[in-house]
């Protein structure tokens, strides 16, 4: 089973990952909802983090077409495939 997930104290907000997956793995949610959630200061120094982080609510419905892990700005995005090889993300 594929397994997704997103590190909160990254995740800007950009709602990318949200946007490019096509089987709905992402789903944005108020930063108020998730418990503990601070702002990364290195992710911060590059990108504004908005009001939403993204909940992974399908990770194993994910068919590993990558495309998050290319537009994800926090490269917070890490997913294990099926044989337990690691695929993180690389902001393009
Ligand atoms: S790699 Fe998986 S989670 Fe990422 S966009 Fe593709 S299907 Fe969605
Ligand atoms: S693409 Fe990355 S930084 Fe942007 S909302 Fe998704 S997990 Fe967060």
């Amino acid at each position: 089973m594929v397994t997704v997930d997103v590190v909160l104290s990254k995740c800007t907000g950009c709602a990318h990952c949200r946007d490019v997956c096509p089987v709905n793995v992402f789903e944005m949610r108020p930063k108020d909802t998730f418990a503990d959630v601070t702002d990364d200061p290195e992710v911060a120094a590059k990108f504004q983090f908005r009001g939403e982080r993204s909940a992974v609510i399908n990770g194993p419905d994910c068919i590993m077409c990558e495309a998050c892990l290319f537009e994800c700005e926090g490269e917070c995005i890490t997913i294990v495939d099926d044989e337990g090889t690691l695929h993180a993300s690389t902001y393009k």
